[in-house]
């Protein structure tokens, strides 16, 4: 007889973006001449960077050619996808070297994945509000997972705690859900925490591209991490490639546990359950790095940023605490007049059509807290700010 994973039924069922759309296909059959404007996208919107879709395109017509066509890559991905990731690490202040780096299909597959090289009897600690895959995905292999509360009084970024014992960390930066973003001297302390508990951090530097002041790009920026971290990164948020799928994940050679090297074991992990990224897709992965590919990534990336500040502005105007708005596409704030979560979703909704995400969603800290991305259209977000200003001021 065939026995399920017990550990599924462990996981809560998210019901967060179900009960949205439930709620938000509700208003609207109600209310059919109502505008609905959705700011809770978690998802880019702008198309591929032109440099990028060239490079697909050449890569699609290498394999219509027999001189030219690819097999199987190499597990860790293309030395000259490699390469380009090692010398952008540079430009701030990284040394992460080509062969420490391996090319995946995406950040989510990656930290959920990471999670086989761990034993089960390891006690994992995540930020709360959280991004949910690292909880779900160590629920599934029955790890016990403990909380460090993000909230108002730390604005959004947890800090350690030394009588706290953790012993894999997942830390998400600039985060999201609340776009807040550890500065050095706060990822210092967390590779300090680690560095004596023998503990190994995996960091999520998905936002890493939205950072614009002098903030961390990598957690190899702080002395100390390459004996304690993993970082994850993907090109979904920094080139638009939510479709696309290319991430990459860098497990450092000297990142050792129990006398063994992390690096040889997911090595071997890829290996055993991984066939690599495709050519084409390699390709396009690799002119996001080219000069032009970094500048049309840029002018997105600007794009995104502007409608955050237009959300940041407006939060400012109504004196509305909030976190993000910089260095991230997020928008985290504190629901108005005390309102819950839900509270807050409803009376935007039915008041002015415009719809987010609660933060309760994200943990029990995002209780009476509420995100809004800028992943909207410029026009949408000014209008949906306009109509938020407007009720909120009256
Ligand atoms: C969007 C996102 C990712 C990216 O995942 P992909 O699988 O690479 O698309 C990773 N981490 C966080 C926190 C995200 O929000």
């Amino acid at each position: 007889m065939a026995k399920i994973n017990p550990y599924f039924s462990d996981i809560k069922q998210n019901y967060l973006f179900a009960e949205i759309a439930k709620r938000v296909n509700t208003f609207a059959a109600e209310h059919p001449e109502k505008s609905i404007i959705k700011m809770g996208i978690g998802d880019v919107t702008l198309p591929l960077p032109a440099a990028t879709v060239e490079a697909l395109k050449k890569g699609a017509e290498d394999l219509s050619r027999k001189e030219t066509f690819k097999g199987y890559p190499d597990y860790e991905g293309y030395d000259f996808v490699r390469n380009a990731i090692s010398d952008y690490y540079k430009e701030f202040g990284a040394e992460v070297s080509a062969d420490e780096i391996f090319i995946s299909d995406g950040a989510k597959s990656d930290c959920g994945n990471i999670g086989d090289i761990f034993a089960q009897d390891n006690t994992v600690l995540v930020t709360d509000p959280v991004y949910p895959v690292y909880v779900d995905t160590n629920l599934m292999s029955g790890r016990k997972i403990i909380y460090a509360d993000s909230n108002e009084a730390n604005g959004f970024a947890a800090m350690p705690d030394d009588n706290i014992k953790a012993d894999i960390i997942y830390l998400c930066s600039p985060n999201n859900p609340t776009g807040s973003a550890y500065n050095k001297e706060q990822l210092k302390a967390w590779v300090d925490y680690a560095t004596e508990n023998d503990a190994v951090i995996i960091y999520d530097s998905a936002y890493e591209a939205f950072i614009t002041e002098d903030l961390p790009r990598s957690i190899y920026c702080i002395e100390g991490a390459k004996k304690c971290a993993i970082e994850i990164c993907s090109l979904s948020k920094t080139a638009g490639f939510t479709g696309t799928r290319c991430g990459y994940t860098v497990v450092p050679k000297e990142l050792e546990r129990e006398g063994v090297s992390l690096y040889k074991l997911w090595y071997r992990r890829q290996a055993t359950k991984f066939n690599g990224v495709s050519w084409p897709v390699q390709c396009a992965a690799a002119a996001v790095f080219t000069k032009e590919g970094r500048r049309q990534v840029e002018e997105n990336l600007n794009y995104y940023r502007e409608n955050a500040k237009i959300i940041a502005d407006t939060m400012d105007e109504l004196g509305i605490f909030y976190t993000g708005g910089k260095n991230s596409p997020y928008v985290w704030f504190k629901c108005p007049n005390k309102m819950s979560s839900w509270e807050f979703f409803d009376y935007m909704l039915e008041n002015i059509g415009v719809v987010g995400t609660p933060g309760e969603g994200f943990g029990k800290n995002g209780e009476g807290f509420f995100r809004l991305t800028a992943f909207s259209s410029r026009e949408n977000t000014v209008e949906a700010m306009r109509r938020l200003k407007e009720l909120l001021k009256k």
